[in-house]
């Protein structure tokens, strides 16, 4: 039992530096029930019997400061995963930041036409820059990809059928798949073909009155190998067309063009060049922007979308808007994307570059291996593509550093593998690695 009089008062406790910090942040309130529950804890959990005073009031203090810490904090992303779902994917370019903290500080032009000085649309700052980018005709953003989705077969098969592959009926991640997405959007789920191979007569078998969409969808996050076989794009588009049927291939993972480090990635450009009536993809995967739902093709199709309710229920907000338009402005120069925008840049930093990152955080820390490592593309996309990378390998038979790294300020997140933990410098920017060095020496061990 522990002895109650020997653990501090609030008052005493509310003495303490870090205590006062709490209290001018964020009230005295908050700080003497941020104390109490402090407390508490110390309460239970431990025998506080001959505990020295200060010490503790100095503790409780300082707990009760880190507690009112915001949720979302910047992390350090060691992992070697470049989009990384847990992390936020994509970070953003820099100017793309500043795009989104001018819009954010004040009013904005969102929807107003400032030459007309009549109310215009918030698609006005994208549609133009994605289909140029694309090859389509018009295009509309929405919060995310799945809500794309969502809202496009709502628009073009309510009460239909979509003819789906079954090589293609995919878990997007966290338990949200395909198949239940078209059967929340009111559409009747077709399935042909086989997991490993769908021709297109199994398509041409299953048309029917009832066919509203023929749908398309890139397995991103798995590989099926060896007998296998799915019909190209300009196939199904073909086939759609003589009969009469829309098109959508959902691409996934937001290339625009062909790019060569990622060969078999199909891209929006390639897609809507094929025939595809729309196409849809993510902002915040191989685009490199904030989270959104891209949507392009057709003007009808497009202009049917726009028009359904539900395109309100999903729309962008503006700070995601004004990140994406720098985003895909950055695109038109594919050079100075690969520069500028975080993720592009790290997938293709050449591998010495990498290792060289390496040696200096190995430097930096003053102990640790510079080991081989293999980086990846990540966030669903990508399964089979190994970039070559480096790591700085410590010895963690335990896990107690990654756990302790994983606690600090800021966290750091790094793989664990065979007793070691793996720092991946492919994913560390050249000015985290004295964050990242500083974070390992303060770890407890
Ligand atoms: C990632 C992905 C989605 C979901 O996109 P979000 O932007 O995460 O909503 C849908 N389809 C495919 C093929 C994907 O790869």
């Amino acid at each position: 039992m522990a002895d109650l009089r020997s653990l501090p008062s609030v008052d005493r406790v509310l003495a303490e530096p870090a205590a006062q910090e709490l209290a001018a942040r964020a009230g005295h309130d908050v700080a003497a029930n941020a104390i109490r529950r402090a407390l508490d804890v110390r309460r239970a959990t431990i025998d506080v019997g001959d505990g020295d005073r200060d010490l503790i009031a100095a503790e409780i203090a300082r707990t009760a400061l880190a507690d009112d810490r915001p949720h979302l904090r910047r992390v350090l992303n060691a992992t070697g995963v470049i989009l990384h779902t847990n992390l936020g994917r994509a970070p953003l370019a820099a100017s793309a930041l500043r795009a989104a903290e001018r819009v954010a500080a004040g009013y904005v032009n969102l929807e107003l036409d400032l030459a007309e000085g009549q109310r215009g649309s918030r698609q006005t700052a994208v549609a133009p820059l994605v289909a140029e980018l694309t090859g389509a005709e018009d295009a509309l953003v929405v919060a995310n990809n799945a809500a794309a989705l969502h809202l496009i077969v709502s628009a073009l098969a309510p009460g239909g059928e979509v003819i789906v592959s079954r090589g293609q009926l995919v878990e997007i991640g966290d338990g949200f798949r395909i198949p239940e997405i078209l059967a929340a959007s009111g559409a009747r789920l077709v399935e042909v073909g086989a997991t490993n191979r769908t021709t297109i007569g199994d398509y041409e078998a299953a048309i029917g009155p009832a066919t509203a969409l023929l749908l398309r969808v890139h397995p991103s996050n798995y590989r099926v190998v060896g007998f296998t076989g799915d019909v190209a794009a300009a196939e199904m588009a073909a086939l759609g067309a003589r009969h009469g049927i829309p098109m959508l291939d959902d691409t996934g993972s937001g290339l625009l063009g062909p790019d060569p480090l990622f060969v078999d990635e199909p891209d929006a450009r390639s897609a809507i060049a094929a025939g595809a009536t729309l196409v849809c993809f993510s902002g915040d995967k191989l685009l490199g922007g904030p989270q959104a739902g891209i949507i392009a093709g057709r003007r009808e199709s497009v202009e049917r979308v726009r028009r359904h309710p539900l395109a309100r229920a999903v729309r962008i907000g503006k700070l995601a808007l004004a990140a994406l338009e720098e985003t895909l402005r950055l695109h038109r120069d594919p050079a100075l994307a690969r520069r500028a925008i975080p993720v592009l840049r790290m997938a293709h930093e050449p591998a010495a570059a990498v290792r060289a990152r390496a040696e200096r955080l190995a430097a930096a820390i003053g102990e640790g291996t510079v080991v081989a490592s293999e980086a990846r593309v990540g966030g669903g996309s990508l399964p089979g593509l190994v970039l070559e990378s480096s790591a700085v390998a410590l010895p963690d038979p335990r896990s107690a550093l990654a756990a302790a790294l994983r606690r600090g300020d800021p966290p750091v997140l790094g793989r664990t593998f065979d007793g070691r933990l793996l720092l991946d410098a492919r994913t560390i920017d050249d000015d985290e690695v004295e964050q990242v060095a500083a974070a390992i020496l303060a770890a407890p061990r």
